[in-house]
C-alpha cells in the first residue's frame, strides 16, 4: 500500500492503475478505523482492482464547539489496518491540500441537509457534500463506498452524485456493530465504561421498534415510543432526536406500508452517537436514497 498527501500524487497513481486496466474504488473516512470502515474497504475490494482509502478529518463538516480538535487520530494504526484490509493507496491530505488559501466554493444538497442530524448540526452536510464532491473529482472512482450507519449522509451523497454527474456508482454497506448491538463508531472511544454500557440503549430501542414493525406495528408514535423507552431507561443518555423518515427522500414518513428509516441520535458524555434501522420488507432495508431512480446498489 502506498501513502500520499497531495492531490497530484493521488491522480498520478490512480491514473497509472487505470492505465494498467484496474477499476478504481474510493472509501472516504475520517480515520481512527474500525471494523465498520474495514467492511467498506472489503466491499470495494470485491468490486474493483484498486482501492483508495482517504483519511481526512474534514474541518468544514464540524460546527463551532464540536469535536474537530479532539477527534481521535492514530495514523500508524490506521495505516496497518487499511493495508491489511486490502487498500492500495492511502490518501492523507493536510487541510491546506483540500482547502487551499482563497477557497470559496460551497456545495449544498437542499432538503436532505436539514432534517435529522441537520437540525442539531447546521452546515454539517454542506461540509460533507463539499468534501465528497472534491474526493470524487480527485480520485474519479468507478465505485465509492459509504456506510448505512450514516444513512442520511449516504442518501445525500447518492443525490449529490446524481445531481452533479459525479463519477462512479455509490455503494452503501451495512452497519457493523459490536457484539451487544452498539454501532461501531470512532466516537465510541470517548465513552467511559458506564457511558459505554448506557450507549447500547440506542440500538436496543431501534431493534425493539424493528421487532414491533415486523409484528405489524405501523403507528409512528408507537414505533418511536419503543426507542424513546430504551433511551429514557438510561439516565446517561440524552435524546437529540428519534424520527421516522421516507428513506427515498428523507421526507416525513407517509405511513402505511411505505418502508421507513427510523433514525436516532443521543448525547452521552462528550459523545454524540447516531444509529438507524430500516423498517420494511427486507432486513437489510431498501436501496437507500435510490427508490426513485438513484445510482448504484445497496
Ligand atoms: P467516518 O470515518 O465516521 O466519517 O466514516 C467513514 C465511512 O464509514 C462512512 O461512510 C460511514 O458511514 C462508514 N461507517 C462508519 N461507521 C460504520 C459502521 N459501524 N458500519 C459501517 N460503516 C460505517
Amino acid at each position: 500500500m502506498r501513502e500520499v498527501t497531495t492531490v497530484g500524487d493521488v491522480r498520478e497513481i490512480v491514473d497509472a492503475a487505470r492505465a494498467g486496466g484496474d477499476t478504481i474504488g474510493l472509501v472516504p473516512t475520517m480515520g481512527y478505523l474500525h471494523d465498520g470502515h474495514l467492511s467498506l474497504v472489503e466491499l470495494a475490494r470485491d468490486r474493483v482492482g484498486f482501492v483508495v482509502v482517504t483519511l481526512f478529518v474534514n474541518p468544514t463538516q464540524f460546527g463551532p464547539g464540536e469535536d474537530l480538535d479532539g477527534y481521535p487520530r492514530n495514523l500508524d494504526r490506521d495505516r496497518a489496518l487499511a493495508a491489511a484490509a486490502g487498500a492500495d493507496l492511502l490518501f492523507v491530505p493536510p487541510a491546506s491540500e483540500i482547502y487551499p488559501d482563497g477557497f470559496r466554493t460551497k456545495v449544498r444538497v437542499d432538503g436532505l441537509s436539514e432534517p435529522l442530524c441537520g437540525r442539531d448540526r447546521p452546515g454539517h452536510f454542506d461540509g460533507v457534500a463539499l468534501v465528497v464532491t472534491k474526493l470524487l473529482n480527485i480520485v474519479r472512482p468507478d465505485v465509492s463506498v459509504f456506510g448505512r450507519k450514516d444513512a442520511q449522509q449516504a442518501i445525500l451523497i447518492r443525490r449529490l452524485v446524481r445531481d452533479l454527474d459525479l463519477p462512479g456508482d455509490v455503494i452503501v454497506g451495512p452497519t457493523v456493530r459490536e457484539s451487544d448491538g452498539l454501532a461501531m463508531s470512532s466516537r465510541n472511544r470517548y465513552l467511559d465504561p458506564a457511558e459505554r454500557e448506557a450507549a447500547v440503549g440506542l440500538s436496543r430501542g431501534l431493534f425493539a421498534a424493528k421487532a414491533a414493525w415486523r409484528a405489524g406495528e405501523r403507528d409512528e408514535g408507537e414505533l418511536r415510543a419503543y426507542v424513546l423507552a430504551e433511551i429514557e431507561a438510561e439516565p446517561l443518555l440524552e435524546i437529540d432526536y428519534v424520527d421516522l423518515r421516507d428513506p427515498a427522500d428523507l421526507e416525513p414518513w407517509p405511513g402505511g406500508e411505505t418502508p421507513a428509516l427510523l433514525a436516532a441520535a443521543v448525547r452521552v458524555g462528550r459523545a454524540r452517537l447516531i444509529d438507524n434501522v430500516f423498517l420494511g420488507d427486507s432486513d437489510a432495508g431498501p436501496a437507500i436514497g435510490s427508490a426513485r431512480g438513484g445510482k448504484g446498489t445497496g
